[in-house]
């Protein structure tokens, strides 16, 4: 990979004043939508950075990425691709991160997780990561760090960066229970059912001001309604079961898949169900799939939704703030 800043050509230089300035005008455009800098805020903040579920990229929803800012220190929950990029437009410094939980090993939700902490280091980060999630976390991090590592090995005199490796601490579990603890957030794990990916597990923030669950990839189940009784916010994952005919037209191998998502998913009508069930106040709904049908307007989610959950129902999009 090209070192930064150094042996530019001139038509490099060209193409790449063409591709910032285009970037220019989208960067422009979505940051309108997120909030200012956290740099000076307190509490806790949630913001959505993908909000699309499924493994194949598209243009309407990035992939599974979620992170609570807690007194401006970042919990990035799951790792989609495109992680580090949307935590930049959420204007969440990736120099700060800190924490990183996994909830289960679809490529949906890990995919960047080494790219997240190696984005965070060539962007100045200086401190320590830890991150959590089931097994096999130990050895992707590992391994990630060892395919890496002539690039890493490269920038660390060239370029003064503190070694990589021994900044990172990964943490696997396999049980429900206390995840981790600090001053200002307590994280709790519990098991979800979402075969054949076992363990998947939902997790539990409780800070000083707000209470927020993320369901991971389930059915509907009730160690997740457990984990999240009586939360401020449940960010629970959706389909779309009647638009799955239609996924089988556009995609190669989808009766297959379709029989997946069935299984170990949760409906826009069960989705309401298991938010009533948990007594929550707030439903944001999440990894939606199709995540690229126009034709599933917000409308639609939301009627499922309510029809069982009298609560608020939020229609979540990528770099919404709740
Ligand atoms: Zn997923
Ligand atoms: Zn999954």
């Amino acid at each position: 990979m090209e070192k930064e800043e150094k042996g530019i050509s001139r038509r490099q230089f060209l193409t790449g004043s063409a591709a910032i300035a285009l970037t220019g005008l989208v960067t422009k455009r979505v940051f309108s939508q997120a909030k200012d800098s956290p740099s000076s805020k307190t509490g806790t903040r949630l913001i959505l950075l993908g909000t699309g579920g499924g493994p194949r990229p598209n243009k309407m929803r990035n992939q599974s990425s979620w992170v609570v800012l807690v007194n401006d220190v970042p919990y990035v929950v799951d790792c989609g691709e495109g992680v580090s990029r949307q935590l930049v437009f959420a204007n969440v410094p990736l120099r700060n991160l800190r924490y990183i939980f996994i909830t289960h090993h679809h490529s949906d939700h890990n995919l960047d997780y080494g790219n997240l902490m190696y984005n965070a280091w060539v962007s100045g980060f200086k401190g320590r990561i830890d991150s959590y999630g089931p097994p096999p976390l130990e050895k992707m991090t590992k391994l990630y760090l060892e395919m890496n590592a002539y690039d890493i090995d490269i920038r660390i005199p060239d370029e003064g960066r503190p070694p990589l490796t021994p900044m990172i601490f990964a943490h696997e579990f396999s049980k429900d229970g206390l995840v981790m603890q600090n001053e200002s957030v307590k994280v709790t794990a519990a098991l979800v059912n979402h075969p054949p990916v076992q363990p998947s597990f939902a997790y539990r923030f409780d800070t000083p001001d707000r209470s927020i669950v993320f369901s991971g990839d389930t059915t509907p189940w009730d160690n997740l309604i457990k984990l999240a009784q009586g939360a401020d916010i449940l960010v629970h994952e959706v389909i779309h079961k009647p638009s799955l005919t239609r996924l089988m037209v556009r995609i190669p191998n989808a009766d297959r898949l379709v029989e997946h998502i069935v299984a170990s998913h949760t409906t826009h009508i069960d989705v309401g169900k298991v938010a009533k069930a948990a007594g929550v106040k707030t439903l944001v709904l999440t990894h939606f799939v199709p995540a690229d049908d126009p034709s599933l307007t917000d409308e639609i989610w939301l009627e499922g939704a309510k029809t069982h959950f009298d609560g608020k129902v939020i229609v979540g999009k990528d770099l919404m703030e709740i």
